[in-house]
């Protein structure tokens, strides 16, 4: 089949080279020249774990090519897959659509045959209908369906993510559509649940998934300060909590906040579409306020550990919004950081994939590390803000002996609270 990918970032290359490991012919188109050029000379544009040997051995077989051109990668498809960014708007907050809306022009006169046009954009209630109607007028003989088929991959297991699918959502209720559908997503028969609801209940699911998840990981952190002030742990609680199959284990890790570029613009998509249909949905307007609270909160814990040093410096291991990924969008490291910066700290920084996306949002503001060890030369306070494997290695010798005042903040509870309090560090963990 041939499979058109819009937008090819953090969703389109990793569904875009999946599917051309699938056996599917893909294109993937976007605007972005700079973009389009390195992926023709193989050059990956963003770091996602595992993708960059299957994104060498698809375009190796020619499974996929990157254009700029609309035109070649609308006028043969049989399935266009719409993954252009939907961010906040910055003044309303709702889902902002001028990329949607774009790319739907662009392609809407490029259509020929029959063609399934879907949105892997988390997008907000009734969007197929507007894509619909868009197309309709700009390209009254066109033959298309449009389906919601929400996409549920974690960046940094993106490609795992794919091919071990929990279900697939598919939003239509046109047989022509379902029949074209399954036949693409063949491989995934008798391995996954295909859950067939109409195009609406479909953009719903995509949002009110993400709002639990969000208001899981807001839960989790309000247990742990429930913890930190009763004496119990929340290791222990969280583990004794998640077996109980209605709970679940998953993201029941307490940490500084939910990031990335999903569940903040999604629940505050969310909140704005209920205010819309005069709906207050205090949950997750309590999720949105508590995750901002607690990257403050959080701050603040930092900076208590410094407030007898003179100068202080505080080295930061971690900058992307979780591990696996150099995504560092609306990452809880990124906003610690300037919240830290307010009370006159120095800071320095590493994280093993994300500096360059880092250093454009934190530009000179902070020192930077190329490495972890040399991040902790004489400061005053190491703190883990992002998961990584790495971290989890930290040599407790060298970390005292380089630290002027060997203290650690982890954010992440990675690290063996024991073995750094019985190596002579000061450990401060989360929930403990
Ligand atoms: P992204 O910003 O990484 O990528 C979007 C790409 O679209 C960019 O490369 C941009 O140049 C391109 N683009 C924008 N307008 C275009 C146009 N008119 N024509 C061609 N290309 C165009 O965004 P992302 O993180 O991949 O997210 C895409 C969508 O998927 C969003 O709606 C997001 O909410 C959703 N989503 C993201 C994730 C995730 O983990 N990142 C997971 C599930 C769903």
């Amino acid at each position: 089949m041939n499979i058109t990918i819009i937008g090819t970032g953090y969703v389109g290359l990793p569904t875009g080279v999946c599917m051309a490991e699938l056996g599917h012919k893909v294109i993937c188109v976007d605007r972005d020249e700079n973009k389009i050029r390195s992926l023709n000379s193989g050059i990956m544009t963003l770091f996602e774990e595992d993708l960059e040997e299957l994104f060498h051995k698809n375009r190796k077989e020619k499974n996929i090519e990157f254009t700029t051109s609309m035109k070649t990668g609308i006028e043969n498809a049989d399935l266009i897959m719409i993954a252009v960014g939907t961010p906040p708007h910055p003044i309303t907050k709702e889902a902002d659509m001028k990329y949607i809306h774009a790319a739907t022009t662009e392609l809407a006169e490029h259509l020929t045959g029959y063609t399934v046009i879907a949105t892997k954009s988390t997008v907000p209630v009734a969007t197929g209908d507007d894509i619909e109607s868009l197309i309709s007028k700009r390209n009254p003989q066109a033959d298309f369906d449009v389906v919601s088929l929400p996409e549920f991959l974690r960046e940094g297991f993106a490609v795992h993510d794919f091919f071990h699918p929990d279900r697939i959502v598919i939003g239509t209720t046109s047989e022509r559509a379902k029949t074209l559908i399954t036949q693409i997503y063949k491989y995934f028969e008798g391995k996954t649940v295909f859950h067939y609801v109409n195009r609406r209940s479909s953009e719903v699911i995509k949002y009110a998934s993400n709002a639990f998840l969000a208001m899981k990981i807001h839960y989790i952190n309000e247990m742990a300060n429930f913890c930190e002030v009763t004496g119990a742990d929340i290791s222990e609680v969280a583990t004794g909590m998640g077996l109980d199959a209605r709970i679940g284990s998953r993201f029941l890790s307490p940490g500084p906040g939910y990031g990335g570029s999903c569940f903040p613009k999604d629940t505050l998509a969310m909140s704005y579409m209920a205010r819309q249909n005069n709906l207050e949905m205090s949950l997750v307007n309590a999720t949105i306020e508590g995750n901002i609270k607690r990257k403050k909160d959080i701050a603040r814990r930092i900076l208590n550990t410094v407030k007898d040093v003179d100068k202080p410096t505080i080295s930061i291991l971690g900058l992307a919004f979780k591990q696996g990924t150099d995504d560092c969008r609306e990452s809880p490291a990124i906003d610690v950081i300037f919240e830290l910066l307010q009370y006159k700290v120095k800071v320095i920084a590493y994280d093993p994939k994300a500096m360059t996306l880092a250093q454009e949002l934190l530009n000179d503001k902070i020192g930077y590390s190329n490495n972890m060890y040399d991040a902790l030369e004489n400061t005053d306070c190491l703190v883990i803000l992002t998961e990584w494997d790495e971290f989890k290695t930290l040599d407790f010798e060298i970390v005292k002996n380089k630290m002027r005042t060997p203290t650690i903040v982890d954010c992440r509870n990675i690290l063996n609270k024991d073995q750094a309090i019985s190596s002579g560090i000061n450990y401060l963990g989360i929930g403990k």
